[in-house]
């Protein structure tokens, strides 16, 4: 089996189990109402621009495809990917956990000489703790996507794939800024167009100063060794052109086989995650171009847990993920909890399904728990993950309370014997003489009935029945 990401490094293993967190932030009534407010708007927004879409079934059912064909021969086309972006001028690293990948990427800042760098938004960077293994090195990373951004001054964490200061509202942020934001005009309003004038008032003199940036990837494309980053702000398309070094981070689920299959994810992503027809910024680059964009790239293609993902045929899915993020906005649970219950920078429904792949069941063992399986996530994905089968799955290789275990040893062994079975049935039919029902089960097997109702025995089992007849 192949190895799962390493302990202590990174940001994929929460400090607390999932319930324990979940408790503590649906107590917290300003982060549910902006969690409600958020996504409720994202939903709607994202809701009416893919019925415009005549064809968004076959464009879901074509991205399950390629990304099922990418999955069935990943090796091959990573080694494709790595001959293109070779060929084209560019550097490509192997890195096997996180560990190896942030002492790549440390290494080559050094070696650019440089003690800054700035950074586009990446869930695979922060996936691997790439920030604090910089600044143990002494360079500063400076995000500059403006959700990160205040994230980063806030000294908080990402709460939302997509929205990661989703958590905050407006007059949070203007706070936030006044506290961390060095120069800012201390009449600053929580007006938006104002936060965000501020936010690129310090960060223009970042991209113009600082010579090295780091990126994740959305997509790579095999056959031309093709980067592509899309995002919002514009502040990505900065990052990957003013540098003149630039180093891309990627999951090595990212790679997709053709150009030709780009077209079906940009017409996917933009609808699914921030409710738009087409990204503000697609940013793509092959390479290095002479006198044109960063001189020198690198590529650090990153493993950490994903090969033990694929070698899992149901969970392997979770690889399929676009991280557009339209599973968080409509879970249940997620819009109640926010992001920092899941205790890992993958929250919501994909996050329940990929973090404790990527760590090992047991590690966040939790987390195939943290859905009601309603089933919205599978609805809304537009790569049509089966997530709640994959929770299901992930619930079975779960470690289980020793009463649970018990329970259903002893459930399996009276199912598998015909005279105990009948003579079960006829005790449960008996213990409705005992009184009305609703009071639950005894300890220890109470938690169970602590929020559901005891079924009750139907006046005549099916034994019975077919006995009569
Ligand atoms: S699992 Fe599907 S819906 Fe959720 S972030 Fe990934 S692609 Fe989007």
């Amino acid at each position: 089996m192949p190895a799962t990401a390493p302990t202590g490094v990174g940001h994929l293993r929460g400090e607390e189990s999932f319930p324990a967190a979940a408790r503590r932030a649906l107590g917290d009534a300003q982060l549910r109402r902006n969690l409600r407010h958020a996504t409720t708007t994202i939903r709607a927004k994202s809701g009416a621009v893919i019925a415009e879409v005549p064809d968004w079934p076959e464009l879901r059912a074509a991205a399950r495809a390629i990304k099922t064909d990418t999955m069935a021969r990943l090796p091959e086309l990573l080694e494709q990917l790595e001959a293109a972006v070779t060929a084209a001028g560019g550097t490509v690293h192997w890195a096997a956990d996180a560990v190896e990948a942030n002492r790549i990427v440390t290494e080559l800042v050094r070696a650019a000489g440089a003690d800054r760098v700035m950074k586009v938004k990446s869930m695979a960077t922060q996936e691997i703790g790439l920030n604090e293994a910089l600044e143990a090195a002494g360079i500063e990373p400076v995000e500059t996507d403006l959700a990160e951004l205040i994230v980063q001054l806030g000294d908080d964490r990402p709460s939302h794939i997509l929205v990661p200061a989703i958590h905050r509202n407006r007059a949070e942020i203007r706070e936030i800024f006044l506290r961390a934001m060095p120069g800012v005009d201390p009449a600053l309003t929580d007006e938006p167009a104002v936060l965000a004038a501020a936010a690129r008032r310090h960060l223009r003199e970042t991209f113009l100063s600082t010579r090295v940036a780091v990126s994740g990837a959305n997509f790579a494309v095999a056959e031309t060794g093709t980067l592509a980053v899309v995002e919002s702000e514009g502040n990505g398309r900065m990052c990957l052109t003013l540098p003149e070094t630039l180093i891309t981070v990627m999951g090595i689920e990212k790679v997709i086989p053709t150009w030709r299959d780009l077209e079906v994810f940009l017409q996917l992503l933009p609808r699914a995650s921030t409710g738009e027809r087409m990204n503000p910024y697609t940013s793509m680059w092959t390479g290095v171009t002479p006198g044109d964009g960063p001189q020198a790239f690198h590529l650090v293609l990153l493993d950490n847990g994903r090969s033990a993902v694929l070698a899992d045929e149901v969970g392997r899915q979770a690889l399929h993920c676009i991280r557009c993020s339209a599973c968080l906005n409509v879970c249940p649970v997620y819009e109640r909890t926010g992001g920092h219950a899941y205790g890992s920078v993958y929250p919501g429904p994909i996050g329940a399904v990929l973090s404790p792949q990527l760590t090992g069941v047991a590690d966040n063992a939790s987390l195939p728990y943290a859905s009601s399986l309603c089933g919205a996530c599978y609805d809304a994905c537009p790569v049509m993950i089966d997530i709640p089968s994959i929770l299901v799955h992930l619930r079975a290789q779960a470690p289980h309370p020793r009463a649970e275990a018990a329970t259903m040893a002893a459930a399996a062994y009276t199912m598998d014997h015909p005279a105990l079975y009948a003579a079960a049935q006829r005790a449960a039919r008996l213990s409705q003489l005992a009184g009305p029902r609703g009071r639950g089960l005894p300890p220890p097997l109470s938690g169970w009935t602590a929020s559901r109702d005891l079924p009750e025995p139907p006046p005549q089992t099916f034994r019975q029945w077919w006995a009569q007849r």
